[in-house]
């Protein structure tokens, strides 16, 4: 890892459509879910409440607020 934060993050959520461990991808100052097998993008706020560490601390990284 260089200087920058990364832009995403494995996390062990599974995709409801197809069970592969989600992605936890920022854009900007806001980010969001995304499977990248079945590239379906997920609202951040459905899964805020699973989160895992993975999760956690990728979005203890980011500039967002934490509903
Ligand atoms: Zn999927």
């Amino acid at each position: 890892m260089g200087f920058f934060a990364p832009r995403e993050a494995k996390t062990t959520i599974p995709c409801p459509k197809c069970g592969e461990p989600l992605l936890v991808v920022r854009r900007c100052r806001s980010a969001h879910m995304a499977c990248p097998r079945c590239r379906k993008e997920y609202p951040l706020e459905d899964y805020i409440q699973k989160a895992d560490k993975a999760m956690e601390d990728f979005l203890d990284n980011c500039y967002i607020d934490r509903l």
